[in-house]
């Protein structure tokens, strides 16, 4: 059976949802998450991103959330390891990347080379 999707914000899976969009390596944002993104962008009340801060989410959220995070993490140290190559293929050195990164040359060699 395929794991749920659940929202990278507010942590609700798709069932508890109307929409769901994709971002890159795993990530995603829900119908209700995209309205209160657009109010803190409009300069309301910031305190509506208190509904991205997991110690405020119930306990079975956070337990059917563990296996989807799990993955999106592997799925965004995929995502840096694509980035690395690309700039890479553009001829960017080692310790330009290094140095964006805060990790010595030899560090980042050993990561992403
Ligand atoms: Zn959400």
């Amino acid at each position: 059976m395929p794991e749920k999707l659940h929202c990278s914000f507010c942590g609700k899976s798709e069932k508890e949802i109307k929409k769901l969009a994709a971002g890159p390596a795993g990530i995603f944002i829900c119908d209700e998450c995209v309205h209160i993104c657009h109010a803190i962008m409009q300069g309301e009340d910031p305190g509506l991103s208190r509904a991205f801060d997991p110690k405020t989410w119930p306990k079975e959220r956070l337990l059917a959330l563990l296996g989807p995070l799990n993955k999106t993490a592997d799925a965004y140290r995929e995502h840096l390891q694509t980035v690395v190559e690309t700039l890479r293929a553009q001829d960017v050195s080692w310790g330009d990347i290094a140095r964006r990164l805060g990790v010595s040359r030899q560090t980042a060699w050993e990561r992403f080379g």
